[in-house]
This record gives C-alpha cells, sequence and structure tokens, in this order.
C-alpha cells in the first residue's frame, strides 16, 4: 500500500508525520472519507466542500487547491489498484513546538491521503441483516459539525456497544431526542410511513450520504421529514437506519436489546440502498 504525506508517496508501512504535528498533539485536523465504486469517487464534490467548511471553521489553511487535491486523490487510488473501496483524507495545522497558540502563519498544513480496497459483496453481507446498536447520552462538544479527527467520545461509544454485544452506538440527549450516530446519521421511517431524519444545522454532523439519501427518497417519491425525533418514537418506528459515506444505508434492527419492528431490515433501507450509488454524483478515478 502507498499512502501521500506531505508531497510524497511513500509505502503505507513507512508514512508518518512529526511527533510535534498538531493532528497528534491537540487533534488539530479534519478529515473525509469517501467510497469508490466500480473506479467512481462517490459525492467527491461533497465531501471536498463539506472539507473546505471543516477547514474554515478551525480557521485552517487548504493544504493545496482543490484541482491539485483531486489530482493527489486519484493517484493515491490508482497506486492502490483501488477500484471498490475508500479514500481517508487528513489536513493539520501542521507540525510546531508545542503550544496551544495558533503557530505563525509559516507553518504548512500537513495533508494525509491514504486509501484501501474494500469488497461491496462482503459490506453488504455485513449488513444484510441488520445491526444491534445502544444508546449512550450526547457527551460530546458542540461543533461536531466540523469533521474534526477529535473522536475519543465516539471511540468509547464504540468501545462501549462492542462489550455490550452490540455492533455501534447511537447519540441521545438528556431530553431524549435522537442526535447521531458514532459515525452516521440515524433515520427512521416512521409509523405514518414517513422518512424521517433530525434537521443538521447543529448538534450533528451534516452527511454526504444524509444529503444524497434525501436526494434519494425525492426521487423514490417517500414522504420525507427533517425533524427532530425522540427514543420513544425510534422504538415504534417501522424501520431505523444509518447512513455513511462507509456504509451508505445500514439497517438497525435492535436498540439496547429492545427489536425494532419484526427484527428484520425493512424494505425502505433496501430501496435506498439499492438507488443510492445509480443517483449519487460519481466522478471517475
Ligand atoms: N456523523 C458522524 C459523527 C460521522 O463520523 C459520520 C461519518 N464520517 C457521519 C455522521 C456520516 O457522514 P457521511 O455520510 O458524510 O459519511
Amino acid at each position: 500500500r502507498i499512502a501521500y504525506v506531505n508531497g510524497r508517496y511513500v509505502p503505507h508501512a513507512d508514512a508518518a508525520v512529526h511527533v510535534e504535528d498538531r493532528g497528534f498533539q491537540f487533534a488539530d485536523g479534519v478529515y473525509e472519507v469517501c467510497e469508490v465504486r466500480q473506479g467512481l469517487i462517490v459525492d467527491l464534490t461533497r465531501h471536498l466542500d463539506r472539507l473546505d467548511r471543516s477547514l474554515r471553521e478551525l480557521r485552517m489553511k487548504a493544504p493545496m487547491a482543490r484541482g491539485s487535491l483531486t489530482l493527489v486523490i486519484r493517484e493515491v487510488l490508482r497506486r492502490n489498484h483501488v477500484r471498490n473501496g475508500i479514500f481517508y483524507l487528513q489536513v493539520t495545522r501542521g507540525a510546531a513546538r508545542r503550544d496551544h497558540f495558533f503557530p505563525a502563519a509559516e507553518t504548512v498544513p500537513t495533508l494525509v491521503v491514504t486509501a484501501k480496497n474494500t469488497d461491496p459483496a462482503v459490506v453488504t453481507k455485513k449488513y444484510a441483516n441488520g445491526i444491534k446498536v445502544i444508546t449512550v447520552p450526547e457527551n460530546r462538544w458542540d461543533r461536531v459539525d466540523i469533521k474534526s479527527v477529535g473522536l475519543l467520545p465516539n471511540v468509547l461509544a464504540k468501545q462501549q456497544a462492542r462489550d455490550a454485544g452490540a455492533q455501534d452506538a447511537i447519540y441521545v440527549d438528556r431530553n431524549g431526542v435522537v442526535m447521531e450516530g458514532a459515525s452516521s446519521n440515524v433515520w427512521i421511517v416512521a409509523s405514518d410511513g414517513t422518512l424521517v431524519t433530525r434537521p443538521a444545522e447543529h448538534g450533528i454532523l451534516k452527511g454526504i450520504t444524509r444529503t444524497t439519501i434525501l436526494d434519494v427518497a425525492t426521487r423514490l417519491g417517500l414522504k420525507v421529514a427533517e425533524r427532530e425525533f425522540k427514543m420513544d418514537e425510534l422504538l415504534g418506528a417501522r424501520e431505523v437506519f444509518f447512513s455513511s459515506a462507509t456504509g451508505s444505508c445500514v439497517p438497525i434492527v435492535e436498540v439496547d436489546g429492545r427489536t425494532i419492528a419484526n427484527g428484520h431490515p425493512g424494505t425502505t433501507s433496501a430501496a435506498i440502498r439499492d438507488a443510492f450509488f445509480d443517483i449519487a454524483e460519481k466522478t471517475a478515478i
């Protein structure tokens, strides 16, 4: 495997950043993960738009112009022979003597791009029967709209899920309002058949897959609402599922040990999953 680190394509095993990198010292960095299908990058423009936004919100410099960044991404995918898989991109504020203040203007941002192959058939099989999740209290900072590499709460939530025999976790606020998954957005098909996901203006990451699923749902003629919903509504829903770039649409069949509907993945999530890659913007690598 080959990784890109600050201007160089290097063997993955040798890829490294400086010990004083602010990503390492302070989680002072942002990232994106994109899916690649049949040699096509899914929703690249939306991911790069969100990257720009994350950088802006943290007053960080872009490592290079978008055109050059796209070439780097394509080159990493090409060198790793990725036809189906993902790439991971991280930008940090760069290496500087450890000090909380932003470093002097001349610090160069660190850019890392890695890629790996995945087998879509294996992923589909993994989620074929749906997954079990637990709920965890929302304990993150209030800027989770920024896709920062500071993911310690998410790490702890996921591990807590695994320790409980589940695969993932959903954040719920103190009023019972469903926020999002530890690495995904949450959807329900409400008892009246409406597809519901919470607004993404604040309190959650505005998932790119979430945005594209809203397009998919419209094309499929589904009734859609962006509104908050609470745990009691989720537990009584016809379907519950996650969306994320790496899983597209993942059915959830059990929450905190309670079965959702009949305990099997629903037809709406399956229809969305089927339509998703047809409707998503795809850019050839
Ligand atoms: N919320 C969180 C906390 C996430 O980490 C992710 C995945 N990066 C998402 C939502 C889904 O976003 P996307 O559809 O862009 O992958």
